[in-house]
């Protein structure tokens, strides 16, 4: 796969959508439960809604907006981070970093092909388990499993 290769992602509905280009910075599975995430409680299609969810990171470069001008996403600050959630869908397309501005995404956002494969999900795909003290599933492969962050906290596999 190219560094200049583009995937494509949205929001739940489609109405916000993103594009992000080459190689992730980071990507892992996030075992987190994070309820500060759904503060209505009435969207699921966060982290909450998953046994565990693919996170991945790209810088503020690689990453753009490409949903129809006149769409605006709704704007969330959080403490650590900015979260861009859909006014029909109300689901969360993206996170910015308030100290990085780098871009938060889910794999399971990404564009897929018509077999439902992710396109190109060989060079997004996770290279490890993060917060999975915190799991509800166990999950039998062989990358690396952190208590929390990754390379910041004790490895449990
Ligand atoms: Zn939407």
């Amino acid at each position: 796969m190219s560094q200049s290769e583009t995937r494509k992602g949205c929001c739940a509905c489609g109405s916000l959508s993103f594009a992000v280009q080459g190689k992730p910075l980071f990507s892992l599975y996030c075992h987190c439960t994070p309820p500060f995430r759904v503060p209505e409680r009435r969207v699921l299609l966060t982290s909450s809604g998953a046994v565990f969810v693919s996170t991945m990171h790209f810088t503020s470069s690689a990453f753009s907006w490409t949903h129809a001008q006149e769409i605006e996403p709704a704007v969330e600050q959080m403490e650590d981070y900015v979260l861009y959630r859909c006014k029909t869908c109300r689901s969360c397309a993206a996170t910015q970093m308030s100290d990085t501005q780098n871009w938060a995404i889910r794999g399971t956002q990404l564009e897929r092909d018509e077999a439902g494969k992710i396109i190109n999900w060989e060079g997004v795909k996770p290279t490890g388990h993060i917060f999975y003290d915190t799991r509800v599933i166990d999950v039998a492969d062989d990358l690396p499993k952190w208590e929390g962050h990754s390379g910041k906290s004790n490895r449990l596999s």
